[in-house]
C-alpha cells in the first residue's frame, strides 16, 4: 500500500463568479501531520470542505486511501475514515458533552467499540471527562475546541482534518491544542491542519503548504518552510 493516505489533485472551487480555489494539487502521507498556512481568504477551509463536499468542486480529484472519493457524500467519506474538525467549534450548545461526543459516531457500524474510544478520548481530553453532563454551550471556548476534537475523533478517523483549532484561544490554550494535535498524530491518526498560527503549525508539522489566494505558492518541510525567508516576512511576522 502506498504512503499516501489523501490525494488532491488540480482542486477548483468557485462560488458564483469568485474563484477561490484556483487548481491546487497536495498529498498527506499516513502519519503525518501536514499543514496548510496562508492568510485570511487564501481558500483553506474552502479546500478542507470541497474534500469533504460540504462545498461543490468545479473541477478536481480528491482520492482517500485508494478510494476515489470526488463525488461521494459527506456521510460516505466520513465512513471511510476521514473527518473534518470545522472552523468555529459547531458543537451543539443544547446538547451536553457525552451527546455532543455520541454525535461524533453517527456513521460508525462498530458500536461495541465507542465505549472504548470515549476511554481513549477522554483520556486525550481529561477536561471534557470531569463535564460529561455539561451543556456544550456552558463551555469555555478552549473546553468547546478541545469538544470539537474529541467529538471529531469518536469517529475513529484515519485521517483528521482541523479547521483553525487555535482560533480565538488564549495563548496557554493554543500551546495545550497544539500538544493534543502531537498526541493525536502519535497515536496514529494522521493530521492535515489549516491553520492561521503559521509558527505553532509549521513547529508541529512533518510537511506543510502555503497557500496564497487560491494557489499553492510554497511547499516543504515544516523544519524549512519555518527557515524560509518568505514564509518568515509574511506568516511568521519577522521582518
Ligand atoms: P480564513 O482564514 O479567513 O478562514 P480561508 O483561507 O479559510 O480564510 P476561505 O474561507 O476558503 O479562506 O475563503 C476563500 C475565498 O472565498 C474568500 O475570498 C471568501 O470570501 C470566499 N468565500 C468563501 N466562502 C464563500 C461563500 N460561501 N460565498 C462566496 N464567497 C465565499
Amino acid at each position: 500500500m502506498t504512503d499516501v493516505v489523501l490525494s488532491v489533485e488540480d482542486l477548483n472551487v468557485h462560488y458564483g463568479s469568485i474563484h477561490a480555489v484556483k487548481g491546487i494539487s497536495f498529498q498527506v502521507k499516513r502519519g503525518e501531520i501536514v499543514t496548510l498556512i496562508g492568510s485570511n481568504g487564501a481558500g483553506k477551509s474552502s479546500t478542507l470542505n470541497a474534500i469533504m463536499n460540504i462545498v461543490p468542486k468545479s473541477k478536481g480529484k480528491v482520492v482517500f486511501n485508494g478510494i476515489d472519493i470526488t463525488n461521494l457524500p459527506t456521510n460516505e467519506i466520513v465512513k471511510l475514515g476521514l473527518t473534518l474538525v470545522p472552523e468555529g467549534r459547531k458543537i451543539f450548545p443544547n446538547l451536553t458533552v457525552y451527546e455532543n461526543l455520541m454525535m461524533g459516531c453517527y456513521a460508525r457500524k462498530d458500536k461495541n467499540k465507542i465505549r472504548e474510544d470515549l476511554d481513549w478520548v477522554l483520556n486525550l481530553f481529561p477536561r471534557l471527562k470531569e463535564r460529561l453532563k455539561q451543556l456544550g454551550g456552558t463551555l469555555s471556548g478552549g473546553e468547546q475546541q478541545m469538544l470539537a476534537l474529541a467529538r471529531g475523533l469518536m469517529s475513529r478517523p484515519k485521517v483528521l482534518m482541523m479547521d483553525e483549532p487555535s482560533l480565538g484561544l488564549a495563548p496557554l490554550l493554543v500551546a495545550e491544542v497544539f500538544q493534543v494535535i502531537q498526541q493525536i498524530r502519535n497515536e496514529g491518526v494522521t493530521i492535515l491542519l489549516v491553520e492561521q498560527n503559521a509558527f505553532a503549525a509549521l513547529k508541529i508539522c512533518d510537511y506543510g503548504y502555503v497557500l496564497e489566494t487560491g494557489r499553492i505558492t510554497l511547499q516543504d518541510k515544516g523544519e524549512n518552510l519555518i527557515k524560509n525567508e518568505d514564509v518568515a516576512k509574511a506568516y511568521l511576522g519577522i521582518s
